[in-house]
């Protein structure tokens, strides 16, 4: 995809904003925006969110996985979102494993909050024309805790 990206925007006319249809994930996302994106749309947040993925800033994670079973830690301690503010993973892993539908919906209310958030950033970044650094510091968290 970015080989493509690599290219393909360099073809289209600049005053016209450029569409990228199903991405991403959010290091796909930054790496889009690095190569003249402008917009996305994709399930990735709602669709992780009911299966119990959650993006953080610091990589993605499975609430499902046992290890937050007793976790009272919020689910990413770097979002705005209203969802850490009052559930811990403990809970969050609790109702996702039990396929209550809050689980559903506070995984998903989470997600779209981090992607509103992510993009906020990204063109804070761009206005303030920093988007490179924003990109090489966002890869290192968000690859680095893959690794985990
Ligand atoms: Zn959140």
């Amino acid at each position: 995809m970015f080989a493509c990206l690599d290219f393909a925007p360099g073809q289209l006319p600049a005053d016209r904003p450029r569409y990228l249809m199903g991405v991403g994930k959010p290091d796909d996302i930054v790496g889009a925006v690095e190569r003249g994106i402008d917009m996305f749309d994709c399930v990735l947040p709602t669709r992780s969110g009911r299966t119990g993925q959650a993006f953080t800033r610091a990589g993605p994670l499975n609430i499902r996985n046992a290890r937050f079973a007793e976790d009272s830690a919020p689910l990413d301690p770097a979002c705005p979102c209203p969802v850490w503010a009052t559930w811990g993973r403990a809970y969050l892993h609790h109702l996702v494993r039990s396929g209550e539908i809050l689980g559903a919906m506070l995984m998903t209310e989470h997600n779209l909050w981090f992607y509103q958030s992510l993009m906020a950033d990204l063109r804070s970044a761009i206005a303030e024309r920093r988007l490179a650094a924003f990109a090489a510091d966002f890869r290192d968290r968000y690859a680095s805790a893959r690794l985990a």
